[in-house]
């Protein structure tokens, strides 16, 4: 092997969390050795990597997933679990959107927003997946402001056809829904969904198998071969392909030249308490997925064993916090004051990929090399619409990722330095206008 084709880092197992904790099964797939030949190899085995086989396999193409550590080992199996109807960027895409479609845009984002929940369902339905799929939503307000948003957004969504869906509350309502007094209202989903990420990006990786792909672990890309017959290299061995999928979000140094200063990343913190027995039912009876409508939130659920997981923050910087236990019990209190002290059994970190206008970045590297990246913290979803939008692409089916593909992103020169700090006083600013909402 070419020296200068050296792993940067040791391959990693899973983080300690409560999600590697509740496996259903630990993956064990073997590590890439010598030649292999595909039609579509995919860098990166989260949501984006492995949805998008799931998809490109149900078409009859022959896949390949080749991933650094363990299939699930990134954000995809370390985050909060609520599948949101939200793209994150919605209004920047609207914007930029209008000029390549029309007056279609609004119909168009909006059915999007929907797309991914549809995708996990049916697939957690056909393979069988255990993963804990529930349904309920509170997207909670914290202030007046916070409950014109959620008014307009109800509004909306009446406008739409969501009918009893979603609902209204007011501040005697969330007395039924949450034992916490901390909010003035919040609108119900009962269309939005929550989950245990690692067995439901497990489970599809099995389904995946199952339709003939091919899975690598402790294989991490070391280049990509451009050309009429493309491929990529790791320590141990070469896939050739007829084409390649590029899907590290923000752990992949790949393809520096077009990528650098596209992407950064934001660290993002999550604890797990003691399993809470009753009291669980208590402070939150119906089960459902919380989070507040602060730009940078608290978000949290209960988990089946009746665990609170509960994240917020995000630490900008792209460094990882040493105490998250010390950071979130705090916000843990303050929304519960139940639980002053509660144990902490779980706590952990893990960096999401933030994009400047929060639209997903996707696009071509070359003529049969892509990539797909950058869903700012609402991943669950939307990995899972881009992996259809780039199933469709790579067989030969442009329409909306074409429409993706057109937004404009702004790339920072020296991202590598510039980029974090950058992030972190873009997230002051919007930190500091908020408190003026
Ligand atoms: C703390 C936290 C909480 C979150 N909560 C939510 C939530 O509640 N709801 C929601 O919708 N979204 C949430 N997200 C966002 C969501 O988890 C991500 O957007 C989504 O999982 C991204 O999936 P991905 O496959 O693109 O990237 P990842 O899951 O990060 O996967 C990328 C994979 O590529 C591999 N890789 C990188 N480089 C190479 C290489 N050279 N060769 C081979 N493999 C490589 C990595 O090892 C990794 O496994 C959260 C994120 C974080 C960090």
């Amino acid at each position: 092997m070419n020296a200068a084709l050296q792993p940067a880092t040791a391959a990693a197992e899973r983080c300690k969390s409560y999600y590697s904790a509740t496996l259903n099964e630990e993956t064990n797939y073997p590590t890439l050795q010598g030649q292999v030949s595909v039609d579509v190899v995919i860098i990166g085995g989260g949501f984006t990597g492995v949805a998008s086989a799931v998809e490109l396999a149900e078409r009859g193409l022959k896949v390949a997933i080749v991933e650094s550590n363990k299939i699930g080992w990134g954000a995809t199996g370390r985050n909060g679990g609520q599948v949101t109807g939200s793209l994150s960027g919605d209004e920047a895409m609207r914007k930029q959107m209008r000029n390549s479609i029309g007056e279609e845009v609004d119909d168009f984002i909006w059915h999007l927003r929907w797309r991914g929940h549809d995708i996990i369902k049916n697939r957690v339905e056909k393979y069988g997946i255990q993963c804990d799929l529930k349904h309920g939503h509170l997207h909670a307000a914290m202030k007046p402001s916070h409950m014109d948003e959620l008014k307009s957004a109800y509004e909306e969504a009446q406008r739409r056809g969501m009918g009893d869906q979603v609902s209204l509350l007011d501040r005697d309502d969330m007395r039924q829904h949450l034992g916490s007094e901390l909010y003035l209202g919040a609108v119900k989903n009962t269309r939005n969904m929550h989950l245990h990420p690692l067995n439901l990006c497990i489970g599809e990786a099995k389904a995946a198998e199952s339709l003939g792909a091919l899975i690598f672990e402790h294989s991490e890309v070391l280049e990509i071969v451009h050309g009429a017959n493309p491929a990529v290299i790791t320590a141990h061995g070469r896939i050739d392909a007829k084409q390649v999928l590029l899907a590290g979000d923000v752990y992949h140094k790949l393809e520096p030249k077009k990528l650098k200063g596209k992407i950064f990343p934001a660290m993002g913190g999550i604890v797990t308490t003691k399993p809470l027995g009753e009291l669980a039912k208590q402070l939150n009876p119906q089960d459902l997925a919380v989070y507040d409508c602060r730009f940078v939130l608290d978000y949290y659920r209960m988990t089946a064993d009746g665990r609170l997981l509960f994240g917020g923050g995000a630490n900008y910087s792209g460094r990882d916090s040493r105490d998250i236990a010390g950071e979130l019990l705090p916000c843990i209190e303050r929304t519960f004051p139940q639980l002053k002290g509660v144990q902490i059994d779980f706590q952990w970190s893990c960096a999401m990929g933030i994009v400047v206008n929060r639209i997903p970045q996707l696009g071509k590297l070359s003529d049969n090399v892509w990539y797909c990246q950058g869903y700012s913290g609402h991943g669950i979803a939307t990995t899972h619409i881009m992996g259809e939008i780039m199933a469709n692409a790579l067989t030969g089916t442009l329409g909306h990722y074409d429409t993706f593909a057109a937004c404009k992103h702004i790339k920072v020169p020296m991202g590598d330095i510039f980029g974090n700090p950058m992030l972190a006083a873009g997230m002051w600013y919007y930190q500091m206008m908020e408190k003026l909402r």
